[in-house]
């Protein structure tokens, strides 16, 4: 068998199968579906949306409460995103709360942007951060400038904190680490440098408001899961839910040596695009090599980076004051930075009262976190007892996601697997956060990887 087939980059398949509807898989079938291709789309769970999900939790309140795997924050640079928002009819003006960017704690101190156009919101910002000094100020501003001279580029096995070396120590905990941890969930000792820039760059110069928070205002399947797999379903897309594809198999071209197409668990496709997140990409590829073994070594290069990603966890531990009143926010302001330290380890808090109408509800996050569940959940109450300034037995944990696998540790140095893993053989693409690009695991890399994958069929060369 030969890894070649006639469906190559450029040329359109007419039946596509996507396996994944997490926000890679869902952006290449809308993609997909608008290019007038005939998508079947499979999804393992329940509903769509993968690792931007709406779960159902008991909270103590009367219903069960709808509320995310993890609290997500999107800035306004993610214009893909926002864009694919609107394709399937979601105004995120209205689902989303637009803030400019604000990494301050519960006291006022830290930096938050002006409400002004780029560069003055930032330069503004900096200038009035409080609990700054004015060298600390002119070191960041120093930092950004030189950064911006150099097109924000950076060696590729740098890591942040050697960017930021000169920095003071106080930015570096203050600012830099904080904004390393929300934007690559990866800590600065270990970040990479050049992805870092990336999404400094795409906010600080990506047109306006590409800098400000966007804050999700209802549980997050409805930001995009639910609404696009609707989307699909009234175009006509095959929808098949709670299906865990199993299988994987090349249909051969009427040579008998290479690829014409795929059979995904029995249906037939001209091309198949896996949007599932790495482990289960590797597995599905991995048995296909046992079964093929032809297609073994093609298939080894991209097998080996795949499986050498690591990956981090985030926690986002539900708090709930009881008796709080319905029209009142928690906290200063909606999302909070915290100071982290071993016992009180949530870096951000979120009142979800004020962003969803939760009542008396926190979402306090933990990103990179090792402890065990009960243990952090603990931890998180004695946290939040300390920023409300209330005793911990006022406060109950409602509930905790862990999510051990949440993104890929966004490593300085790192390879990550390329869109085709089987070089010549356009008809198997592969599509998500972790695929080569210049996003972190971030729901704008998920989109863009899966609109990418189904521009590398529509045209030669896909966008970045
Ligand atoms: C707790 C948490 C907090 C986060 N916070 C942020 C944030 O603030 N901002 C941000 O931008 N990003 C954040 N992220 C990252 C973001 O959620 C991911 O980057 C994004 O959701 C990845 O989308 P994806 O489509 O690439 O993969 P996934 O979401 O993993 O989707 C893959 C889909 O494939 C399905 N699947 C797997 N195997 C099969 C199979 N065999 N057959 C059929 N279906 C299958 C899965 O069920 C899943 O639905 C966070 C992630 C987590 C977990």
């Amino acid at each position: 068998m030969k890894a070649t087939s006639d469906c190559t980059m450029g040329r359109t398949p007419r039946r596509l199968g996507i396996i994944g509807a997490g926000w890679a898989g869902l952006a290449a079938a809308v993609a997909a579906t608008q290019a007038g291709m005939q998508v079947s789309l499979w999804e393992a769970a329940r509903h769509p949306g993968g690792r931007a999900r709406t779960v159902t939790l008991e909270t103590g309140l009367d219903a069960p409460c709808q509320l995310d795997n993890g609290q997500h924050i999107l800035i306004g640079a993610y214009g893909r995103s926002l864009r694919l928002m609107q394709q399937v009819g979601v105004d995120p003006e209205q689902m989303l709360l637009r803030l400019p960017l604000d990494l301050r704690d519960s006291q006022g101190q830290g930096l938050a942007f002006a409400n002004l156009p780029a560069p003055w919101d930032g330069l503004l910002g900096v200038w009035r951060a409080s609990g700054w000094t004015w060298s600390q100020r002119w070191a960041l501003l120093r930092h950004l400038l030189r950064w911006q001279m150099a097109g924000f580029r950076a060696p590729p096995r740098q890591t942040v904190a050697q960017l930021c070396q000169h920095l003071p120590a106080a930015l570096l905990d203050g600012f830099i680490e904080p904004l390393c941890v929300a934007a690559l969930n990866t800590p600065v000792q270990q970040a990479s440098a050049q992805v870092f820039l990336r999404v400094l760059q795409d906010s600080m110069l990506g047109g306006p408001g590409s800098s400000n928070l966007l804050i999700p205002r209802v549980p997050l399947g409805e930001l995009l899961a639910e609404p696009a797999w609707h989307w699909l379903a009234l175009q006509q897309v095959r929808l098949a839910s709670g299906r865990r594809v199993q299988r994987l198999e090349p249909l051969l071209a009427a040579d008998g040596q290479s690829i014409a197409g795929w059979r995904v668990d029995g249906r037939e496709c001209d091309a198949v695009l896996l949007a599932t997140h790495s482990a289960e990409a590797l597995r599905l590829l991995s048995q296909l090599t046992q079964e093929q073994p032809a297609l073994a070594a093609p298939l080894q290069d991209w097998l080996h980076t795949t499986a050498q990603l690591a990956h981090e966890p985030i926690a986002t531990v539900y708090v709930r004051l009881q008796g709080h009143p319905p029209d009142t926010s928690l906290l200063p302001r909606p999302m909070l930075m915290l100071h982290p330290t071993a016992e009180h380890p949530a870096q951000f808090a979120f009142d979800r009262q004020a962003l969803t109408g939760d009542t008396g509800l926190l979402a306090l996050v933990t990103s990179t976190s090792r402890g065990s569940r009960q243990h952090l959940e603990a931890q998180c109450l004695q946290q939040a007892a300390q920023l409300l300034n209330l005793p911990a037995d006022r406060l109950t944990a409602v509930g905790t996601v862990v999510e051990k696998r949440a993104t890929f540790a966004c490593t300085a140095g790192l390879a990550r697997p390329a869109m085709q893993p089987l070089p010549g053989l356009g008809s198997l693409l592969v599509c998500g956060d972790y695929i080569d690009g210049p996003y972190p695991g971030t729901l704008e890399g998920a989109v863009r990887s899966g609109e990418n994958a189904v521009a590398a069929w529509l045209q030669p060369t896909p966008p970045n």
